[in-house]
């Protein structure tokens, strides 16, 4: 069971292989292609930081407690009908976004994002709509 927090939901969608380290990002690569090869993993939902967070590097300004962040995971949970603690197959989460979501909430919820301007996010949530699911990640 893969455990995460509301935004990084959105977060996966969008995955291209960047992070914030090499660590965090092979971790958040290993995660990703669990969910695209294995839809029916199950995930639970976090309050706070998650399996992702947890390879933040200790040499950047830690901003996974951040209010906005919190205020984000309740947005995008509250727009997939799902809270704290729930577990469910990644397979239901994108079945979910496909109803409740469209492109264009990434820039009305993610407004503050500094990886949004890539567009990779808004293209995420297409393929889910499109059911191709999730992206393979191109490795270096
Ligand atoms: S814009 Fe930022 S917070 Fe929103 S899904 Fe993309 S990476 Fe995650």
């Amino acid at each position: 069971m893969i455990k995460l927090r509301g935004h990084h939901l959105f977060c996966l969608l969008g995955y291209r292989g960047m992070g914030y380290s090499k660590e965090y990002a092979e971790n958040m690569t290993a995660v990703h292609s669990a969910l695209r090869q294995r839809p029916d993993t199950l995930i639970q939902i976090m309050k706070g930081p998650d399996y992702l967070c947890a390879k933040f590097p200790d040499d950047q300004p830690y901003h996974c407690e951040d209010q906005g962040i919190y205020v984000r995971d309740s947005e995008i949970l509250k727009r997939l009908g799902l809270k704290f603690g729930d577990v469910l197959p990644w397979r239901e989460v994108e079945r979910r976004i496909r109803v409740g979501v469209v492109p264009s909430d990434i820039e009305v919820i993610c407004e503050t994002c500094s990886w949004r301007s890539y567009g990779y996010c808004e293209h995420g949530v297409e393929r889910i709509i499109d059911a191709v699911g999730l992206r393979e990640v191109e490795q270096e």
